[in-house]
């Protein structure tokens, strides 16, 4: 199956503290690409946005409070086309568990996911960003089908 995404693509962005800043300059520099398209960030990430950018974001709540989770299940809902996660390699963090979990279900979706300064340049340079793109999204019909009765 494939879901058709317009030129107008809906992305998550979110960063951990060490990497606010690193995030912040990224969307300053972005900034006329990113107005084009709509922003969905957790809570305090959401918040800085708002004053770089000077515009309304949708925010969600702070990562460690279940934002991350609710992005997750923004992208399993098909909310989400574009995830900027700039997290942070090298500090433990309480809510680990919904890190990974946030990166693994983008991957369970085929959402592409940029998690440094440079992937981000790069997809977000992409022709992609401002034309259609058929995303595939992975057929999990024999995964659901696994407790079918058999004929
Ligand atoms: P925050 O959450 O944007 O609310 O700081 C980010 C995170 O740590 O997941």
């Amino acid at each position: 199956m494939e879901q058709v995404l317009g030129p107008r693509k809906k992305i998550g962005l979110v960063a951990h503290d060490n990497k606010k800043a690193d995030l912040i300059e990224w969307v300053k520099f972005n900034r006329q690409i990113l107005m084009r398209h709509d922003l969905v960030a957790t809570g305090t990430t959401g918040l800085l946005l708002e004053e770089e950018l000077g515009v309304g974001i949708h925010k969600l709540q702070s990562g460690p409070l279940g934002g991350d989770q609710q992005l997750g299940g923004m992208i399993a809902d098909g909310e989400i086309d574009f995830l900027v996660f700039f997290w942070d390699p090298l500090e433990p963090h309480p809510h680990d568990p919904d890190v990974k979990a946030l990166l693994r279900i983008a991957v369970v979706w085929n959402i592409p996911i940029a998690c440094d300064r440079a992937s981000a340049d790069f997809m977000i340079s992409s022709p992609l960003m401002e034309s259609a793109y058929q995303r595939r999204v992975p057929d999990y019909q024999t995964y659901l089908g696994r407790y079918a009765a058999q004929p």
